[in-house]
């Protein structure tokens, strides 16, 4: 395979002609296909069904407080989902608080309390004239857009295959009081599939923030989302090595079961320290007498354990391997060795990260476009949907069919080909 820019204007504009051709019949079809969605197709909602026969009405609905739940009470999640949720997240049972269906909301909610109440007594960001966060790029969108809806200024912070490039995270917020926090999915990390290595992790733990209400946003939400039984990376457990280093106080995780059962109807919890849960508590019995417990009691009896969600979890990668699979042949048939685009194969999460030559990114996007694909916008994967070099595109496998994917996958490299080969043709 010769790389697209060894190749003479001739020969280039020649493989052009031919990419065009094949574009325009694929245009033709006037096909309607998606890659942009990060949520399960209905196959992998239909494994959870089963949750849906677990409660009727002739359950007993006492949770182990003995508290109905059908009524008010218990604050901060039943028992048992508290366990569920403490081992899904690898912490201590009291370590954490169960929220609502969407842990998005729940860091809408951290973020939301620091700036009008502060930080475990510490002025409210409202009040400060600069507010700042770390955003490792690329990232995820709906991150960028809660900091972005409180005016907090947004630091690009450049991802490495280890995690964000600790260097520049170090000095940053060692150095600047205004920076309050940072960004994090350190796990299968959307959009590029990433771990955080051990050292990374030991690294975030010792930080030394000049702000002492600075915080980690640790957003595990694909913890245990594996696509391999042989292949699974492992996180070291921050709230634990936060602890070890002396800083107890300074992450948030955030965790749901959004992408284990259903999206939107699923249960989310936050786990932090207990000064940070003191602080936090205070605003919850505020806000809600509490949330639903007839959903965390059904998830906590259909998965009975963690051993019950790890299984569920493996035919849910059942379902997702040949996806993923299907678009990393596609890219390596198609692509390898032509110079115009990398990628990394992740070993579980929602997405593929490509990073096509720089300022091809949107023309890409709106090219397969034009043949019937949607994608992720280009730029929305950055702080303020601005990616400086125009490479970063999201790529989403699971909800479209198997057979939709192929034909996706074949037009975005399509797509890829023809305007890297107009770039580079100037
Ligand atoms: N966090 C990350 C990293 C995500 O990718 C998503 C969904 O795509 C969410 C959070 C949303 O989670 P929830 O449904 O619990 O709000």
């Amino acid at each position: 395979m010769t790389a697209y820019k060894d190749m003479t204007k001739e020969e280039l504009s020649g493989v052009k002609e031919e990419l065009e051709r094949q574009f325009q019949e694929v245009k033709a079809k006037g096909l309607k296909l998606d890659m942009s969605r990060g949520k399960p197709s209905t196959e992998q909602l239909d494994l959870s069904m089963g949750m849906m026969d677990v409660l009727t009405s002739k359950s007993d609905l006492k949770c182990t407080e003995g508290v109905d739940c059908r009524n008010y009470g218990v604050l901060d999640g039943i028992g048992e989902a508290k366990q569920l949720l403490a081992d899904m997240m690898e912490v201590p049972k009291d370590n954490i608080v169960i929220y609502g269906n969407s842990s998005l909301n729940v860091m809408y909610d951290t973020v939301a309390r620091s700036m009008t109440h502060g930080v475990m007594g510490s002025t409210p960001w409202s009040k400060l004239d600069k507010v700042k966060f770390l955003c490792p790029v690329p990232g995820y969108d709906r991150h960028f857009a809660i900091t972005e809806f409180f005016g907090i200024e947004m630091i690009n912070v450049p991802m490495t295959p280890e995690g964000p490039d600790m260097d520049m995270v170090e000095k940053l917020v060692s150095e600047d009081e205004s920076i309050k926090g940072i960004w994090c999915v350190p796990k299968y990390s959307n959009p590029q599939g990433i771990t955080y290595s051990d050292e990374t992790v030991y690294r975030f733990a010792n930080l030394k923030p000049a702000a002492k209400d600075f915080r980690i946003y640790w957003d595990n939400a694909y913890t245990i989302h594996h696509l391999y039984d042989d292949k699974q990376d492992y996180l070291l457990e921050i709230l634990m090595e936060c602890k070890k280093a002396g800083n107890p106080d300074m992450v948030y995780k955030f965790s749901s079961t959004s992408k284990i059962t259903f999206p939107g109807s699923g249960i989310a919890a936050i786990a932090a320290s207990e000064g940070n849960l003191v602080d936090i508590k205070r605003q919850l019995t505020i806000q809600t007498i509490g949330h639903d417990k007839l959903n965390q009691l059904r998830h906590a009896r259909y998965f009975k354990n963690i051993s019950g969600m790890v299984n569920h979890m493996k035919k849910q990668a059942e379902i997702l391997r040949p996806k993923f699979d299907t678009v990393l042949e596609t890219l390596d048939r198609e692509l390898g060795g032509l110079e115009i685009g990398s990628w990394m194969a992740p070993r579980g999460g929602y997405f593929i990260s490509f990073d096509a030559m720089d300022g091809c990114a949107k023309a890409i996007v709106a090219k397969a476009k034009e043949a019937g694909l949607v994608m992720t916008g280009a730029g929305a994967t950055f702080p303020y949907g601005k990616d400086p070099h125009d490479s970063n595109i999201r790529i989403a496998p699971s909800y479209p069919t198997l057979e939709d994917l192929k034909v996706a996958c074949e037009i975005f490299v399509l797509s890829v080909k023809l305007v890297s080969a107009q770039k580079l043709l100037g």
